[in-house]
């Protein structure tokens, strides 16, 4: 299984000029006192997973320019870099910028469109809209607090185990009828 190397980050949040954050182990664990930036992380990988902004804790992407969130945006455009290994330790680049209220993906340094980015990370196992990367700060909760079928709803988009809906009834009735 592929996994997450390192992210490149460049006047995202609470970090100013670029900084790298790794390289990651298979699992990590990060600590911090409070304020100190433990979500952030989460955020600039959800933010380069194509995560909207109202995910990410602000109203506009221009928030999470470092500085933005006391009015003072330290430049007009953030980046961060998410380095993907897979199984043979070829890596991929995955690279969000802010540009103005919206943003640029790029693959490798190449410009792709979000629909293009978003279907090379549901290659490698993402699915933004499913949210299943990330489990946020308080949504631990929030799952638990579902009703059941929400929560199917919610595995099932994010096992893709939906599309094997169809096929499972058809063989479990063939099975029946046996
Ligand atoms: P907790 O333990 O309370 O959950 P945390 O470690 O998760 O805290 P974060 O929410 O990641 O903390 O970070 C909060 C910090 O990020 C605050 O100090 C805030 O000032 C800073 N911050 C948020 N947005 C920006 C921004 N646009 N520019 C600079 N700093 C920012
Ligand atoms: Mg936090």
């Amino acid at each position: 299984m592929g996994y997450l190397k390192q992210i490149d980050i460049e006047n995202f949040k609470s970090w100013r000029g670029k900084k790298v954050i790794g390289p990651f182990m298979r699992f990590n664990c990060i600590i911090g006192t409070n304020g100190s930036g433990k979500s952030n992380v989460m955020d600039a990988i959800s933010f380069a997973m194509g995560e909207r902004a109202t995910c990410l804790r602000v109203k506009h992407l221009r928030e999470l320019i470092h500085g933005a969130h006391i009015g003072r945006p330290v430049t007009d455009t953030a980046r961060v870099s998410m380095r993907y290994c897979d199984e043979e330790d070829k890596e991929t680049v995955f690279c969000r910028s802010i540009v103005g209220d919206s943003s640029e993906y790029r693959i490798n340094g190449v410009h792709v469109s979000l629909a293009k980015y978003l279907e090379a990370l549901e290659k490698i196992g993402i699915v933004t809209k499913a949210r299943n990367c990330l489990v946020f700060q308080g949504a631990v909760e929030s799952i638990a607090l579902k009703d059941p079928k929400e929560r199917t709803k919610m595995f099932e988009c994010i096992s893709h185990s939906k599309e094997y809906a169809a096929e499972y009834e058809q063989k479990k009735e063939a099975l029946m009828k046996a």
